[in-house]
């Protein structure tokens, strides 16, 4: 399996981030434009102007298109003034900002990334300790021990983890130590208890140890101002636990992305009530809140708004206050009916535009109240599709991620695929693993409606622009959008 994707910032030429090496055992560092730690207060965003057509018809990519995004076929500029979908792509990840760093809880700032590298201000161990229950001693004192000729030394203390020691260890002197606990001054070896017997007040040593033995020494870990975990890390369990055993509590992290997910439609009715007929469940909002959840930021339900301008604006502009950005479905196309569009478009806050995607063609974003603002297609399918093209990564951006791309792998086509030639074509497959290679077969037909085609598929086969037909048989690429061990 490849990240077979390259990284916004590789499309534009620069020098991709350094493989990882055995020696480099943080990996790869953080890209370049990541903010620093403290950055100064920054202007709103703004969407910046969309492409327009005539840097459409001439991509700035340096490197070689994606598979999925080759421009070739999708006549940029051309009928209907199709947009491909690298160049959109690319255009809303320019767009959207880093979050901010803000200081989070150790376990808040689980699966955020560092903004800031962290330092041990304390050696790790902060002070050596005993590896096993026994006795520290002066290796030397012990040397010619064996169990037919034991030696004989005093015990004159006892120390337990958490305890400082009562004692300092002198000539023929022992103190007796549980694991974990400080080794006293004066001892430079731990015997097990294993190779002592007890003998009134003494203890005999039935066995010499090496100096050091059985000694975790202060530092050895981690030396005090040594690196305890780098900048753009993700905060994963191991982190956690060895930023906790430094003394951190808080970390200074890329926020989750607080995500304000809206349905439009006068036909939606939520999952819990009646549907008289004609009436269609919201499904989007679940949808959206379950991609969104899974990429680590914050969803929160808007709700269902009906196809009434004013209350679209209300709601959204009333969600601004605690939402970091916005994602509606619906109401995006040309009907009497798109209410997204009429409530934003007039005062251009919003672009709206024509992506050359099967589904999710039409689409809009934009800030609002300098936030991004991602209008979908109602379509239950196009949602989907769209949210892993387009917002998925765009969250990862702001969530501080460098690896913001879904995996995918190369897979024999089991049946043929077909879609409008001048579009790429996301079709839902279910990937397996047979003999050695990976299969790819469709969960269902290519309509947007069909909602269950994408609950069985755990990949978007990508079927590039200038191919009608995809035969059986064939070799394409495809994202994997569910973790192979999740989809049991
Ligand atoms: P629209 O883009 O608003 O024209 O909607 C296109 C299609 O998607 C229509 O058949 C809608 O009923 C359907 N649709 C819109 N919103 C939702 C939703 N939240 N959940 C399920 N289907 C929806
Ligand atoms: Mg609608």
């Amino acid at each position: 399996m490849t990240t077979g994707f390259e990284l916004p910032e590789e499309q534009e030429g620069k020098k991709p981030a350094p493989r990882i090496t055995p020696d480099d055992v943080w990996g790869a560092p953080p890209p370049a434009d990541l903010p620093p730690a403290h950055p100064p207060e920054e202007e709103a965003p703004v969407a910046g102007a969309p492409p327009t057509q005539a840097e459409l018809a001439t991509p700035t990519t340096a490197t070689a298109p994606l598979p999925w995004e080759s421009t070739e076929g999708a006549e940029p500029g051309g009928p209907d003034d199709l947009r491909p979908v690298d160049l959109v792509r690319k255009w809303i990840l320019d767009s959207v900002p880093v979050l901010q760093p803000i200081e989070l809880p150790l376990q808040e700032a689980h699966g955020c990334v560092l903004a800031t590298d962290i330092v041990a201000q304390l050696d790790l161990p902060p002070f050596s300790s005993s590896g096993m229950d026994g006795f520290a001693v002066r290796a030397v004192d012990v040397a010619e021990a064996t169990p037919q000729n034991p030696r004989q030394l005093r015990i004159v203390g006892r120390v337990a983890a958490g305890q400082q020691p009562d004692a300092t260890v002198g000539l023929d002197e022992a103190v007796r130590i549980a694991t974990g606990a400080p080794v006293p001054a004066g001892a430079d070896a731990i015997v097990p208890v294993e190779q002592t017997s007890l003998q009134g007040e003494g203890v005999l040593v039935l066995a010499p140890v090496k100096e050091g033995a059985f000694i975790r020494p202060a530092g050895q870990d981690v030396k005090a101002g040594g690196l305890l975990v780098p900048r753009g890390r993700r905060v994963a369990g191991p982190e956690m636990g060895l930023l906790a055993a430094a003394g951190y509590s808080s970390l200074l992290v890329h926020p989750r992305p607080r995500v304000a997910v809206i349905s439009t439609g006068d036909e939606l009715v939520e999952p819990g009530r009646p549907a008289s007929f004609g009436l269609i469940r919201d499904s989007n909002s679940f949808t959206l809140f379950g991609g969104v959840r899974d990429a680590g930021a914050e969803p929160f339900l808007g709700g269902i708004v009906r196809d009434d301008v004013d209350q679209l604006r209300e709601t959204v502009l009333g969600l601004a206050i605690r939402a970091d950005c916005f994602v509606s479905s619906g109401g995006v196309s040309v009907g009497e009916r798109d209410v997204v569009k009429k409530a934003f478009f007039r005062r251009a806050e919003i672009d709206f535009y024509k992506v050359a995607m099967q589904p999710g063609m039409p689409q809009g974003f934009g800030m609002i109240e300098g936030k991004p603002y991602w209008g979908l297609p109602g379509n239950p399918v196009s949602v989907f599709v769209s949210f892993e093209v387009f917002i998925r990564p765009a969250l990862l951006k702001m969530m501080g991620r460098h690896d913001i791309l879904r995996p995918e792998v190369t897979a024999i086509l089991e049946t043929d695929v077909s879609g409008p030639k001048e579009k790429t074509v996301f079709a839902r497959v279910r990937v397996t693993r047979l003999g050695g290679e990976w299969h790819a077969a469709s969960t269902g037909p290519g309509q947007s409606n069909l909602i269950s085609t994408i609950a069985k598929a755990n990949g978007l086969a990508v079927i590039p622009p200038g191919t009608e037909t995809m035969p059986a048989g064939t070799k394409v690429r495809v994202m994997l959008f569910r973790a192979l061990e999740d989809d049991g």
